[in-house]
């Protein structure tokens, strides 16, 4: 059964480690992220932009196939299904969807339209049991076609969401989406400390967790960080595994061109890359804590 994402980042905050996000894109994804967490005993979160809700025909069929593999697979560590950056009309579909957890995406609003959207979504999120996390400071890199530049959040604008009742907030550091550019400056740890001392036990989102060295992210759980986005890892996993295969031109024998053997290569290398993720995060064996 899906769960809330709240006791499990709540748990993680106070434990001082992360519960990775791992974005699904299909079949494949959703099974490699969940017997990955399964395997390594680590609650998880399910991302699910709302491109990839599109291309893979809808929340519905999502829903339909996660609650399936959830029973299916015999998966015991919780899992929680979370709309990544929502838009407003989006975070309605998904609750009546059946998601567990949804983020409201009100970045690119001005502040007080950001405040008064998450305020309406916390309530009804929260009526329905589900956890939702807000963002402020629009993260950088591209997402769904937004492309933002990678600003620091205001500390201040942050206590002010964290006090709507949201579960967990995503605040810019620096950080982007997508591969880091040679000359990118690193994430901004005085920023993080600000806003950890105004929003005290609130669990922080850090998005765009491809490419940022470990230590940073070592450091950036320590200052707060329970929650960590990774979705373009796993793509690069994906495509480097597939394209060996292919470029080998086992294909081309026997009946290596079934689907079912053609993406077996590309699903192992983000089983491999997500179990990489969870043990850097320590959320590895904390789904029996
Ligand atoms: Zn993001």
């Amino acid at each position: 059964m899906l769960v809330s994402a709240k006791e499990m980042l709540n748990k993680a905050k106070a434990g001082h480690y992360a519960v990775g996000q791992f974005n699904i894109n299909d079949l494949e994804w959703t099974k490699a992220i969940l017997l990955a967490a399964e395997e390594t005993r680590s609650p998880v979160i399910l991302g699910v932009s709302e491109g990839a809700g599109k291309y893979m025909t809808g929340y519905k069929t999502v829903v339909g196939m996660v609650n399936g593999m959830l029973e299916e697979l015999n998966i015991s560590v919780p899992v929680a299904l979370h709309l990544d950056h929502g838009s407003y009309e989006g975070c309605y579909k998904c609750i009546e969807a059946g998601f567990s957890s949804i983020m409201f995406d009100g970045s690119h609003y001005p502040i007080e339209e950001n405040v008064e959207k998450t305020k309406e979504l916390v309530k009804v999120a929260t009526g329905k049991g589900m956890s939702i996390e807000a963002e402020v400071g629009s993260i950088g890199g591209e997402e769904d076609g937004v492309i933002g530049k990678g600003e620091c959040a205001d500390p201040q604008e942050c206590k002010a969401v964290a006090d709507l009742g949201v579960t967990m907030l995503a605040a810019g550091i620096g950080n982007i989406h997508g591969k880091y550019p040679e000359n990118w400056e690193g994430l901004s740890f005085e920023t993080l400390d600000a806003i950890q001392q105004l929003t005290g036990d609130m669990p922080l989102v850090l998005h765009g967790g491809t490419g940022i060295p470990d230590d940073m992210i070592k450091k950036a759980i320590s200052l707060g960080v329970a929650k960590i986005n990774v979705n373009t890892e796993c793509q690069l996993a994906f495509a480097e595994a597939t394209r060996k295969y292919i470029e080998a031109g086992k294909d081309l024998e026997g009946k290596g061109f079934d689907p079912r053997k053609l993406l077996a290569p590309g699903a192992e290398a983000i089983k491999d890359m997500v179990i990489t993720k969870i043990k850097l995060f320590g959320s590895d064996g904390k789904a029996d804590e």
